[in-house]
């Protein structure tokens, strides 16, 4: 077969993928029929990444085969245009999520936020795309080449290293600001908290926690219970802060 090229153009911050940071324009040469998810993978890209694919201006699919010389547009799913909204690869709409043992304060900030957040600090990489398949949750992962394993459907790569931010970037990505409920969830474990009534729980109570507190939540897995104590102004803001940040979309 006669060696050919394509040409990848990276939208968006698809870039920090990318070896170098200011390009967006890789050239691959190749000497066999390739797919474009193995062409747009070998640049560093990870397919979930990956939300929009145009081979000579065409909206094509992950397993599009090449084997002439091509040009090809990459997008992202962050910012979506409204252009060739019906042949988008991604879900936005995903609310269950697995997060990597690196991930343990996002994860944290996102069950506080009520979402479903599976983590396992011990978990090796086969458990990890294991529980995600079974329960057909997103990965969020900074190990691309996780992301890049065949079975991930849906998945993120936080680009800050800041629990915060990456808080923000995985609302923004699946477009959860609407969904947020803060308070309904067990930090610890994932379980969806249940209101509980003081005399049930008041034994296991401090005698100060007895006499200032009258609401209580308490986890129906881990038996962890929950109340507007003296963190509670600051767990506040910090929902506050995500919350006005993410309804600024930029
Ligand atoms: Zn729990």
């Amino acid at each position: 077969m006669k060696p050919f090229t394509v040409r990848l153009c990276f939208h968006g911050d698809l870039n920090v993928f990318l070896g170098s940071k200011s390009a967006d324009i890789v050239e691959r040469r190749l000497a066999e029929k390739t797919s474009i998810k193995d062409i747009i993978e070998s640049c560093g890209v990870p397919h979930p990444e990956v939300d929009l694919i145009l081979v000579n201006e065409q909206p094509v699919g992950f397993d599009c085969t090449l084997a002439e010389e091509a040009k090809a547009e990459v997008f992202p799913a962050q910012n979506r245009g409204t252009f060739f909204t019906k042949q988008r690869l991604q879900a936005l709409n995903v609310t269950r999520f697995i997060a990597d043992c690196h991930l343990g304060s996002l994860t944290r900030n996102l069950r506080l936020l009520g979402f479903d957040v599976a983590y396992d600090q011990n978990a090796d990489d086969r458990q990890l795309l294991k529980v995600m398949t079974c329960d057909n949750r997103a990965l969020l992962t900074r190990d691309r080449r996780l992301l890049m394993h065949a079975i991930v459907q849906h998945g993120y790569y936080p680009r800050s290293q800041n629990p915060h931010e990456q808080t923000i970037e995985v609302i923004r990505r699946f477009d959860l600001s609407e969904l947020i409920a803060p308070f309904t969830r067990c930090l610890r474990c994932n379980a969806p908290l249940e209101e509980t009534a003081k005399a049930e729980i008041i034994d296991k109570l401090e005698p100060l926690t007895k006499i200032y507190y009258d609401e209580f939540r308490r986890c129906p897995d881990c038996k962890q219970i929950y109340w507007p104590g003296s963190h509670f102004p600051k767990l506040q803001k910090r929902i506050k802060d995500i919350r006005s940040q993410v309804q600024g979309k930029p």
